[in-house]
């Protein structure tokens, strides 16, 4: 009997990544898990730390002296950043009727402004290494709208128009910018909510879970390989089904 042997898949080309709001949640799993796939990470944290091997850089995103600082301490340290993970985000939930100017300033600041600050920082080495990766964490809700989240949903759909608008702009340079979607995410920002909530949403998933952060992360370690060269300007739900539709 013959056995075919099937190619082995190419090592991953090691590079340069930042992720922003790397101590907790969704943002220190993309850093674990890229830091596992032989990649040189650093990752921003306001308090706490970043995991074992990856580089931990003290920057709040909404703080463009920070943002600046934080990326001459990567290229200093690392080399230029290759992929960029904008994942830092709030939330200030409250209704529309009820919502100050804060509310909305606040989570529009750090959610859209912070990765929008990112992205231009990042783009100018990228595009003079004609390559780059830049990946937006955005949320189901950008597109599915929440009531009670008018400045979230807000946030994380405008983080679609400013990539698709970035990826226009900068793919003939080699750089894609893709957004990757998550539903609903065990973290510190969902254990606020009691457990009935918790049961109502994951009664609306078909894959009938909530989704773990290396759920997300495998998504970003994809958009940011080789094997995803061709993508650019995606909107990646990583939501167990529960916003299909639109
Ligand atoms: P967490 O609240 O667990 O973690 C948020 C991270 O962002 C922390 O590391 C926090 O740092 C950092 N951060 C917040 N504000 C700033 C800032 N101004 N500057 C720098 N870092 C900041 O959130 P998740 O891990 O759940 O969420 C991560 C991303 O995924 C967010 O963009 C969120 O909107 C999105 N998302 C999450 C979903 C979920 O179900 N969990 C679903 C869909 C999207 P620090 O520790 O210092 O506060």
């Amino acid at each position: 009997m013959t056995t075919t042997a099937s190619p082995a898949a190419p090592a991953p080309t090691p590079r340069t990544v930042l992720v922003t709001g790397g101590s907790r949640g969704i943002g220190r799993g993309i850093a674990e898990r890229m830091a596992a796939s032989g990649h040189r990470v650093a990752a921003t944290y306001r308090s706490g730390g970043v995991p074992e091997g990856v580089l931990g850089v003290q920057a709040d995103v909404t703080d463009g002296e920070q943002v600046e600082a934080a990326f001459a301490r990567v290229e200093a340290e690392l080399g230029p950043v290759e992929v960029l993970v904008a994942n830092a985000g709030i939330t200030r939930d409250t209704l529309l009727m009820r919502m100050t100017d804060e509310d909305w300033d606040a989570v529009l600041a750090t959610n859209l402004t912070g990765a929008f600050r990112l992205a231009r920082r990042a783009a100018r080495p990228m595009v003079r290494a004609r390559f780059g990766r830049l990946v937006f964490i955005s949320s189901v809700v950008g597109q599915l709208g929440s009531a009670g989240q008018v400045n979230y949903a807000a946030s994380k759909s405008g983080l679609v128009g400013l990539a698709r608008s970035v990826a226009r702009e900068l793919g003939s340079r080699g750089i894609t910018a893709n957004v990757v979607a998550p539903g609903f995410v065990e973290t510190d920002m969902t254990a606020e909510l009691g457990e009935e909530t918790v049961q109502k949403y994951a009664a609306q998933i078909p894959l009938g879970r909530l989704g773990a952060v290396d759920d997300v992360a495998a998504a970003v370690e994809f958009l940011a390989s080789d094997a995803a060269g061709y993508v650019t300007g995606a909107l990646l739900p990583v939501d167990g089904g529960l916003g299909m539709g639109h």
